[in-house]
């Protein structure tokens, strides 16, 4: 390795020129003065080497469970290569091959669905969600049903309306004001219980439908929601959840949106995470995971009953859905996603990712027997976190600082791992796995081993 690129430039050069003219991004900028920038120039499967030639293992696929099929697919680049010089872009109001192509493969596994607008980036697709759910209130229910539920501890974006569905308040603190007219419900991390009850999974629905009843339910247009919450603390929704959530949606006609961008194409170990729980979304959106990050390409699903509600009557010129995004027409994303889904198929990549998630917990949950630092070990598939505790028994959360300790040390191990939202107070203290979906048994014995060591170190 480290042959490529890395030896072709100058990487002091390179260097140089991003403390001159980058701005990372969730970065303070200070640090840099001192170290220097990360820069990664390589990567091959699950590993990537650093401009000082450092080799990681990477556990969080591209930082933010984005590469699930691994670095270096050269069938990716070559299929994006060719497409590329065939025809590389037309706006969407006209198709290309490769979009539609992915749109029929991607429906085939996802039953119930049925229509595919691309974008570019997760909160651009959930955007959409967000506009359609809007014109839908302002053409069939007066404007009136135009308010949009999220979750406590949710993320689905950075645009000043995707803040504004954050459950992550400290995310939007300084950026307001924010788009109006959505509304929080709580979160359903049972770790962290608001109810002490039995059938905790029904009770934290029952909580969303208090918020419906309390707004008005001919006032809330839909509901949106993670199907494993991902940057707020890797939360499965505990069993009895969806059902009920799916039961308040019909009752009170709430379209259902599930963000699937962290989730989708495998992450959970079925195609997409909705799928684990039986719930049949309205909405479902989906990025990272789409072309593994080879080329950037995010997905706004939705069933033929909401596209008909957009072209009902032909005669109307607002009838239909005003939106575009230029760069949704681009043919690299969708002909990179069509080669992706092949790869997860034709390489079982599905059944390992519940392998190897298997594993994580099984290898997490014996490091909890030794660290008592760890308070909660959970996840689903390959995305799996472990949340550090202070004390175990009242479960005060883990100083962020240590936590961040905890990631450093495994890091100089020349292993990557990630921690939950480190600006978050109370977020912080869940370290987060998210391997490539090819992890073999020895990735994940070297990735729970470091974890192993770092505990010791930073903790004794
Ligand atoms: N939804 C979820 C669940 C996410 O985790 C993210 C990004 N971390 C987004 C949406 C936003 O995606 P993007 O950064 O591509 O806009």
């Amino acid at each position: 390795m480290m042959e490529g690129l890395a030896q072709a430039n100058d990487l002091s050069e390179v260097i140089e020129a991003d403390r001159a003219h980058m701005w990372h991004h969730l970065s303070q900028h200070k640090q840099y003065e001192t170290v220097d920038p990360r820069i990664i120039v390589e990567g091959k499967g699950m590993r990537v080497w650093d401009a000082a030639g450092k080799e990681y293992l990477d556990a969080v696929s591209g930082g933010v469970w984005t590469v699930n099929v691994g670095y270096g697919r050269e069938s990716i680049a070559n299929a994006v290569r060719d497409q590329l010089i065939r025809m590389n872009y037309f706006a969407h109001s006209a198709g290309s091959i490769p979009a539609s192509l992915f749109s029929k493969r991607l429906i085939e596994k996802m039953p119930g669905l049925s229509r595919v607008y691309y974008s570019n980036s997760g909160s651009e697709a959930n955007e959409k969600v967000y506009k359609m759910v809007r014109q839908i209130s302002h053409r069939h229910h007066g404007g009136r049903k135009n308010k949009i539920l999220f979750r406590e501890r949710d993320y689905h974006g950075t645009t000043i309306t995707a803040l504004a569905t954050s459950g992550q308040p400290q995310r939007a603190e300084q950026y307001g004001p924010l788009t109006p007219g959505f509304v929080m419900v709580p979160h359903c991390l049972e770790y962290r219980k608001q109810w002490d009850v039995e059938n905790y999974g029904e009770r934290a629905a029952d909580a969303i439908e208090e918020v419906i009843l309390r707004e008005g339910p001919d006032t809330i247009g839909a509901l949106c929601l993670e199907p494993v919450t991902a940057g707020g603390g890797v939360i499965v929704p505990p069993a009895g959840y969806w059902e009920r959530v799916q039961e308040i949606c019909r009752k009170y006609e709430i379209l259902l949106h599930i963000d699937e961008v962290v989730c989708g194409l495998g992450r959970t170990g079925t195609w997409f995470g909705y799928q684990n729980f039986g719930v049949k979304p309205d909405f479902v959106t989906m990025a990272k995971g789409v072309a593994s990050g080879y080329a950037a390409i995010s997905c706004t699903v939705t069933t033929e009953a909401v596209f008909e509600m957009f072209k009902d009557n032909p005669d109307d010129p607002m009838s239909y859905f005003r939106d575009i995004s230029t760069f949704g027409g681009c043919t690299a994303g969708p002909v990179a996603a069509l080669e992706n889904m092949r790869i997860i198929e034709e390489e079982g990549l599905l059944e390992n990712t519940l392998k190897m998630g298997a594993r994580v917990i099984a290898n997490l949950t014996a490091l909890q027997e030794k660290h008592a630092v760890i308070g909660d070990v959970r996840g689903k598939g390959l995305f799996c976190g472990a949340e550090l505790v202070a004390d175990r028994a009242t479960k005060e959360p883990m100083d962020e600082r240590r936590v961040a300790a905890v990631v450093a040390d495994v890091n100089a191990q020349g292993v990557i791992i990630g921690m939950t939202n480190r600006s978050l107070p109370g977020f912080n203290n869940t370290l987060c796995l998210s391997p490539a979906l090819i992890a073999t048994p020895d990735d994940i014995d070297q990735i729970t081993d470091a974890i192993d060591r770092a505990l010791t170190r930073v903790f004794g």
